[in-house]
């Protein structure tokens, strides 16, 4: 039988590789919306939330016995995985990028509700606190995102039908 504290603290560091990864894709995905300042400085907020999101989880796992120097391996895979990225996007692509945001936002928010259940499973009132609090801006962000959405399609669209009558 494998101990559950083990699979928590398992959990908790797919969860930190999880905000790096985040952290490299809001990264990314902020120096791409130049032309749309209202994305982007939502994207910069979540940016600096997630930040400290990963401080905190690294600390729990430090704080809960655990060895951090194996992040770095996950962290380093993952960044290599992101940097395709950039170069395949289509011109659609900041419709492409709220779509992916909200996606990412929405495998944190399922992350943390599995996280929550564990630590208060094992009575760890203290992470489970920790992560609702993560949770609240994960839903946040997904709200907005949710919101932005249509909101991006439409100017889109709304720009493409206007250079095409340009062309005209
Ligand atoms: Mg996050
Ligand atoms: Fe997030």
């Amino acid at each position: 039988m494998s101990d559950p504290k083990d699979d928590l603290m398992d959990w908790l560091r797919d969860a930190h590789a999880m905000e790096q990864q985040a952290e490299a894709m809001l990264k990314a995905t902020s120096a791409r919306l130049e032309s749309y300042p209202e994305f982007k400085a939502r994207v910069d907020e979540h940016l600096e939330e997630t930040k400290g999101q990963a401080e905190r989880l690294r600390q729990c796992i430090e704080a809960r016995g655990g060895d951090t120097s194996t992040l770095k391996d996950m962290t380093g895979r993952m960044a290599a995985g992101m940097q395709g990225l950039g170069a395949s996007m289509a011109s659609d692509e900041v419709v492409k990028l709220a779509i992916a945001s909200y996606h990412f936002e929405q495998l944190e928010i399922a992350s943390y509700r599995s996280l929550i259940a564990a630590a208060e499973a094992l009575g760890d009132i203290e992470l489970a606190e920790l992560c609702s609090r993560t949770l609240v801006e994960e839903q946040a962000m997904a709200d907005w995102c949710a919101g932005w959405i249509p909101v991006v399609t439409r100017k889109f669209v709304s720009r493409t039908a206007n250079d095409q009558a340009a062309k005209r």
